[in-house]
């Protein structure tokens, strides 16, 4: 079990066997990968934390103004534009949104479940649908990211953004 037992007994929690949290490079930090097979649509697991107020670095969002703090597993998802699991944060359900094979990195589109996020950030998922600068889907771009579309490589990203929004 990848949960301490204070969180209680599910046997839907994630799975050591099944699950691992690795660092994976100083860009993104450590992120979760899977040590099986699972297929598209399938239940990977049901998450827990501790709830709060605040937002921070590894909580997602449950509620306008309630977080769940889990520093074990959903805390290591990394962003994709193109994530390969959904989570439905009314249910507590990480879900796969493909086929997902064994030493896969689970990535999730963060403005998927928060409003507004720790902190901004550039991606480069590589995804053909990357935003490019990520946001929570309730607020608007930061400086640092309006900063950079004075630039020729903020323009050129400017460009490709255009069709998403
Ligand atoms: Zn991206």
């Amino acid at each position: 079990m990848i949960y301490p037992k204070k969180f209680g007994i599910n046997p839907l929690y994630p799975q050591a066997a099944d699950f691992e949290v690795i660092y994976k490079d100083t860009l993104s930090g450590s992120g979760v990968i899977t040590k099986r097979y699972f297929a598209q649509g399938d239940l990977l697991a049901m998450v827990a934390g501790e709830e709060m107020s605040e937002i921070l670095q590894h909580t997602l969002q449950i509620a306008p103004d309630r977080h769940m703090y889990d520093p074990y597993f959903t805390g290591y998802f990394l962003h994709s534009c193109s994530p390969n699991v959904s989570l439905d944060m009314s249910k507590r359900t990480v879900t796969a949104l493909c086929d997902i094979e064994a030493g896969s990195f689970l990535s999730m589109d963060y403005a998927e479940t928060e409003d507004v996020l720790f902190k901004q950030f550039p991606c480069s998922c590589g995804s053909p649908n990357c935003r490019l600068w990520i946001t929570g889907r309730k607020e608007t771009a930061t400086a640092p990211y309006v900063a950079a579309l004075t630039s020729s490589a903020g323009l050129m990203a400017t460009a490709q953004m255009t069709g998403e929004y």
